[in-house]
């Protein structure tokens, strides 16, 4: 996954590390996600019972809601080994054949970013997926010969933060598939909680829910602000979190009470002040703020869409009355901030 700068960004950075520590072993250790935990305890009993592997699993959402530590999650319930890869990293079918035949009976392969494995790489991934073989060609020109090798059973877990980039065919072969949503208050809470008692961090429960609130509905968003905010208090506030000091770290780090960054703003700021409220293209959005495309699509808008202060139309992305409202601004009196399909 693509390292983002941003503080409030759900992307992994490299400060991200200390996590590992804090990442859930067990489902129990999940806060959260009800759903997809009871449906992945039904999937991991049913196939222990059965004495096999679980069928093939995909994770869809967001990034940092999850979808690696499910992964490692499952790998400890059924206690197997987990190989984890990204589909940038496997460039060609060779690569895949080459970890396919390393893998042991029950084994978890982890392909994180599945969105991105090239068309060839695929095609050797569905028969392996499907039928558990792989086809290889040994040899070149006339004298090549197809040679179909037994693999031992295994489950993919894919994760994606674009399931629409997923090709069908790839996407039909996981058995199981698990939308991951961002989290509510309360168990944003619970996440803080339970990171600051691992690493002994001193917080009141106000000190919790004010980085909750601002750490838009994302784990790793929150573990990432709970350690910004552990340094503030260590050096202006004897190391205590509390409310108040929770609000002068974050506000210092420019995140709002929703918390929305300097990158949240301009994107709002710019739809309103120069687009009037839009409709206005991606593609213009992220040129004129000189940032990638796929990054304001994977990062900001997700929780903006959340929130309710955009709205996707088929005309681009349009500023809604609660961002005017949010940013300051009067919103236009003939709901020009709202959503028209015509
Ligand atoms: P993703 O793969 O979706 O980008 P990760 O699985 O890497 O996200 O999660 C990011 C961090 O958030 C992890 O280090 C983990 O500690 C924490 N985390 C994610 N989901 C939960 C959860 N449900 N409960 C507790 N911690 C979580």
């Amino acid at each position: 996954m693509s390292e983002d700068g941003r503080m409030v960004g759900g992307a992994r950075r490299r400060d991200d590390r200390e996590n590992i520590a804090l990442r859930p072993k067990l489902l129990s250790d999940i806060v959260g996600q009800n759903v997809v935990r009871e449906n992945l305890q039904i999937l991991i009993d049913a196939a222990k019972n059965r004495s096999e592997p679980i069928d093939h699993v995909l994770f869809y959402g967001p990034p940092g809601l999850g979808k690696t530590s499910l992964a490692h999650v499952i790998a400890n319930e059924m206690n197997v080994n987990i190989r984890i890869t990204a589909g940038p990293s496997i460039e060609r079918a060779g690569d895949l054949a080459a970890i396919l035949t390393h893998l042991k009976q029950n084994d978890i392969l982890f392909i994180d970013e599945v969105h991105r494995l090239g068309r060839a790489v695929e095609e050797v991934l569905y028969p392996a997926m499907e039928d558990f073989v792989l086809d290889i060609v040994i040899g070149k020109g006339p004298a090549a010969k197809n040679v179909r090798l037994n693999l031992p059973r295994f489950t993919v877990i894919g994760a994606t933060t674009r399931l629409a980039l997923l090709a069908a065919p790839l996407r039909d072969r996981f058995g199981a598939q698990f939308r991951l949503d961002f989290y509510d208050l309360q168990a944003m809470e619970h996440i803080i909680e339970r990171a600051a008692g691992m690493l002994k961090i001193e917080i009141k429960p106000e000190g919790t829910t004010e980085i909750a609130r601002r750490s838009r509905g994302t784990p790793r968003v929150a573990l990432r602000l709970l350690r910004r905010v552990r340094d503030y208090a260590q050096v202006r506030a004897q190391g205590i979190i509390t409310g108040p000091v929770s609000g002068e770290a974050l506000a210092l780090l420019n995140i709002d009470h929703l918390g929305l960054d300097d990158v949240d703003r301009r994107i709002l700021a710019l739809i309103i002040e120069k687009y009037g409220g839009g409709p206005v293209g991606l593609e213009t959005i992220a040129a004129a703020m000189s940032e990638d495309a796929s990054t304001i699509m994977d990062v900001c808008e997700p929780y903006l869409l959340q929130l309710g202060f955009l709205a996707r139309t088929p005309r681009g992305r349009m500023a809604t009355p609660s961002a005017y409202e949010h940013m300051g601004y009067t919103p236009p009196e003939n709901n020009a901030g709202q959503p028209t399909l015509f």
